[in-house]
């Protein structure tokens, strides 16, 4: 390790001891709470974490209970986190642990990022908290502090830009202490080298950082060129008879993959399926509510129609039984649904 890397490494753990992050509920835990955390933290920040992580090993307290468990039973538990294919590759991940590993967690790099839902980054993270390994990591937040600190020029998306920081990581992690210097970078990129207004009077890294030098801070990570989000839209049906409603389990790949939701005229093979076998016992929607709820996804927003059909009674045979099924409104909860079609039907009870 050069002298700049050292200087930058003890800046980064020294300020890590006085003001750091060390109680949270998944450290100095064993590799399974290690993962779970990591995993949940994608694309998610740690105060809205805590509580599901809590709740999750309250019913899952071991890669083995997960493993056995069902898919459905997980994804209830995740539901309300979003980026439900995290909870899929979890519990996949989970079952090869235990079939491929004898239940215990890999503790080779290979092994762990060969794991469905586990990148470098996660691979790194996994196995330097859980283990004590020197890996580096780059998350969103260390990627931050990186592209600032260095004035790295490109976006994430380049692959010039992602080896750059890739190797600007692996320098800069020293060779003791690896879990307290990866866990310090998540922090000061979480709570001084913010987004927007990076707090750089109270950073440890201002005296080598080139943006701050160059007062350039938000210029730095670049972004990528902007595009219009393009809009798209569906109609949901909502089967209705008396207190009961229909729900439909979503295929697993795609959008809300797996999850119970309402039949929509535009999915396949919902709209398929509902032709050939339902709406000959269907009445005619008596009720359209237009455009009822827009969700933002990353790459298009949903504007979501709704079609009541009150039915007078219960079609005799169910048709897919797997796929389809009749829920009392007070038992939607045991059922994991998209946070949208929650609010859609909790709107429609109020
Ligand atoms: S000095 Fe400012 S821009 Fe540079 S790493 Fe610290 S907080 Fe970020």
């Amino acid at each position: 390790m050069d002298a700049d890397a050292a200087s930058f490494a003890n800046r980064v753990l020294n300020w890590y001891q006085r003001y750091g992050r060390h109680d949270l509920p998944w450290q100095r835990q064993d590799a399974y709470r290690v993962w779970l955390s990591e995993i949940m933290l994608q694309q998610t920040q740690v105060g809205t974490v805590i509580p599901y992580y809590q709740n999750f090993i309250k019913r899952f307290p071991n890669i083995k209970q997960l493993a056995d468990a069902d898919i459905d039973e997980v994804l209830q538990h995740w539901q309300g986190l979003g980026y439900y294919a995290r909870a899929r590759n979890l519990h996949q991940a989970a079952r090869i642990v235990r079939d491929q590993h004898k239940g215990r967690f890999p503790q080779s790099f290979d092994a762990v990022a060969a794991l469905p839902g586990v990148g470098r980054s996660t691979a790194g993270a996994i196995l330097s908290f859980a283990f004590d390994q020197r890996w580096p990591i780059l998350d969103g937040n260390v990627k931050r502090v990186l592209a600032r600190c260095f004035r790295v020029p490109g976006w994430y998306g380049q692959s010039d830009t992602m080896k750059q920081l890739w190797y600007l990581a692996e320098s800069v992690t020293p060779a003791e202490q690896a879990p307290d210097f990866n866990q310090a970078m998540m922090d000061i990129g979480s709570m001084v080298c913010l987004k927007s207004k990076p707090k750089c009077e109270a950073c440890p890294l201002k005296e080598i950082c080139s943006s701050y030098r160059h007062h350039s801070q938000a210029e730095y990570p670049q972004k990528k060129p902007a595009r219009v989000k393009p809009h798209k839209h569906t109609l949901m049906l909502l089967h209705r008879h008396a207190d009961q409603v229909l729900l439909w389990r979503r295929p697993p790949s795609g959008i809300w993959g797996g999850l119970w939701s309402l039949p929509e005229v535009d999915a396949e093979p919902a709209i398929e399926l509902w032709q050939q076998s339902f709406l000959s016992m269907t009445q005619l929607p008596n009720k359209i509510q237009e455009s009822v709820i827009r969700h933002q996804f990353t790459h298009y927003s949903l504007d979501i129609s709704l079609a009541i059909i009150e039915m007078e009674q219960l079609p005799h045979k169910i048709f897919d039984q797997d796929n389809y099924v009749w829920v009392g409104i007070e038992a939607l909860g045991d059922h994991g649904l998209p946070t949208p079609v929650r609010k859609l039907l909790a709107s429609l009870q109020d």
